[in-house]
């Protein structure tokens, strides 16, 4: 997918992000005594990062995340009212009862290629979506995952499509968002057959009309339908900055993914420190711990090594 030169350049990127993440550690142990005491860091977690240990005690479950610090959470698995099976009102109960707040959804449509026949049956969904979660309070309706974006002509309809979303999420009384992972980073063309990933994908003739197809999703959106909520570590992974995205586009990016490769801070590869730095100047309030990809120990002990890192860290509020 992308040559060599291009995992060159992304690795020397990478390798200065984890220098600076390593000072900023050292800051962090020395300011830990007087952040510790002071008011509640409002941390959020998707609990996807939990995988199938949650479903074996929902209650028990939720409880456990509400005692490591976090206090809101983002939901995924739903499906016709329930998540995971689980009835979603019991849920927010449970969520309620262990001190969360159910503040935003993480759901897909049942189609990925959008077409003129599917229009309906997407909307259908988005309105039994929207109705579901807004009886529940959530604020954010978002949709995680990319539908298929093969050139210029397809990125337009997901836009069109997005834009309705939107506006069935409003009339609900949502905001609708997209979280992106790697492939957003990708480049189409007009009539293309596929999209392209990595910065010399097209040769050395460029066609015109080349769109980065997570720019063009932010620029064919309208702003009062469509949010975006940035995974930071996947915009990393599609060889882009996420803190140059959050300064270019400071007003369509409202929620974040706080994720790294693994257990926050390990990795050496993010730099939360400025990531955090530039949510706060842009006005960002909530955002999501996600984990995946941990090899040692259970996603609960994964999930609580994240949350320590961001207590601990004097540039986390
Ligand atoms: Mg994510």
């Amino acid at each position: 997918m992308s040559n060599r030169r291009d995992f060159i350049k992304g690795a020397s990127l990478l390798t200065l992000g984890g220098l600076l993440a390593g000072k900023t550690t050292q800051a962090v142990a020395s300011t830990t005594m007087k952040t510790s005491s002071s008011a509640k860091k409002n941390i959020g977690l998707q609990i996807y990062s939990l995988g199938k240990e949650l479903y074996e005690d929902v209650p028990g479950g939720l409880k456990k995340i509400g005692q490591m610090g976090y206090s809101t959470i983002e939901l995924a698995g739903y499906k016709e009212g329930t998540i995971n099976g689980v009835d979603m009102v019991e849920f927010k109960k449970m969520a309620e009862d262990a001190g969360l707040k159910i503040t935003s959804t993480h759901v897909n449509p049942p189609v990925r290629e959008y077409t003129a026949a599917n229009k309906g049956e997407i909307a259908d969904f988005w309105k039994r979506a929207a109705d579901d979660h807004a009886k529940i309070g959530v604020t954010y309706l978002i949709q995680p995952g990319q539908p298929s974006t093969r050139n210029v002509e397809e990125v337009a309809r997901v836009c069109e499509v997005f834009n309705e979303a939107g506006q069935i999420a409003k009339a609900a009384g949502l905001s609708f968002g997209y979280h992106n992972h790697e492939m957003e980073f990708a480049r189409v063309i007009p009539g293309g057959e596929d999209m392209v990933f990595g910065r010399r994908g097209f040769g050395r003739e460029q066609p015109k009309g080349i769109e980065v197809i997570y720019d063009a999703f932010i620029q064919r959106t309208d702003p009062s339908l469509v949010f975006f909520e940035m995974d930071v570590y996947w915009a990393v992974m599609g060889q882009n900055d996420p803190v140059a995205y959050m300064q270019k586009y400071s007003d369509r990016i409202k929620v974040l993914h706080i994720k790294d490769k693994a257990v926050l801070g390990q990795s050496g590869m993010m730099n939360f420190e400025n990531i955090f730095k530039q949510a706060y100047a842009n006005g960002i309030k909530d955002y999501f711990v996600e984990l995946e990809g941990i090899t040692a120990g259970t996603q609960f002990e994964g999930v609580k090594g994240c949350v320590d890192y961001l207590l601990k860290a004097s540039f986390v509020k």
